[in-house]
């Protein structure tokens, strides 16, 4: 059987950000799309694997702020692929401003520069998720996208055989955006909606025994040093 294959794809250096590309023999899932004008990174690394856009079959969003949607618009008319998202997360793909829940003094400060909040293209879904949890094996993908809200209500996490899962922004790690240094640091993302849903969450992918988990700002981070991030984020206070 073919393995499956989880490329990261530098949309900022130092793991500041990243998107995913899953593999599977000839065809690809791309996880997230980063920022707006992120085309040229992805093809990079597309190109690094021996593929190109039309190996491309489905593009997943994890959520849609801008650094994750920001090039969804572009992607899909270059790859003809689907845009899958969660029909919680469809108001932020049509241009709801996000719910920007700050986590520290950081997503203040990242708050004032309103870089999150500015106009990307928007679009609605071709394939909107109801489910809790869907399999992608009929398309030849032996994964399992399942709704883990909490950063955003709509977010989803991509799970993998072989215990690997990309998790968005459930969590982050490093110092400032993510990345950078201390990448074995658990911590909240600069945002946080649902703080009790987020661990939430994260404890469910760690039942369905996740062992390492992708991340949007730094990781991966194994399953011990979330476990520890669910404990911390079930005592901060509001
Ligand atoms: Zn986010
Ligand atoms: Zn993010």
């Amino acid at each position: 059987m073919t393995k499956i294959q989880i490329e990261t794809i530098p949309i900022l250096p130092f793991g500041m950000l990243n998107s995913f590309l899953i593999v599977h023999g000839d065809d690809a899932i791309l996880v997230d799309t980063g920022l707006p004008k992120s085309e040229a990174k992805i093809f990079k690394t597309l190109k690094k694997l021996g593929l190109s856009w039309s190996n491309v079959k489905l593009i997943v969003l994890t959520h849609a702020h801008i650094d994750h949607a920001g090039s969804a618009v572009a992607i899909k008319a270059l790859t003809s692929a689907p845009i899958w998202a969660h029909a919680r997360e469809v108001p932020y793909c049509s241009g709801q401003p996000p719910k920007l829940a700050a986590t520290g003094p950081f997503g203040w400060t990242f708050q004032k520069t309103g870089a999150i909040e500015r106009p990307f293209p928007y679009f609605k879904p071709d394939e909107i998720m109801t489910a809790g949890e869907i399999g992608l094996e009929d398309r030849g993908f032996p994964l399992k996208i399942i709704h883990t809200p909490g950063h955003t209500p709509g977010s989803v996490s991509v799970l993998l055989e072989n215990d690997r899962v990309i998790a968005g922004d459930l969590a982050a790690s490093g110092v400032l955006l993510g990345g950078i240094a201390l990448r074995n640091k658990p911590k909240r993302p600069p945002f946080e909606e649902d703080r009790l849903a987020v661990a939430t969450s994260l404890e469910l992918l760690l039942q369905r025994g996740c062992k390492t988990f992708y991340l949007g700002h730094g990781g991966p981070l194994n399953a011990d040093r979330i476990e520890k991030h669910v404990s911390t984020l079930r005592r901060v206070q509001a």
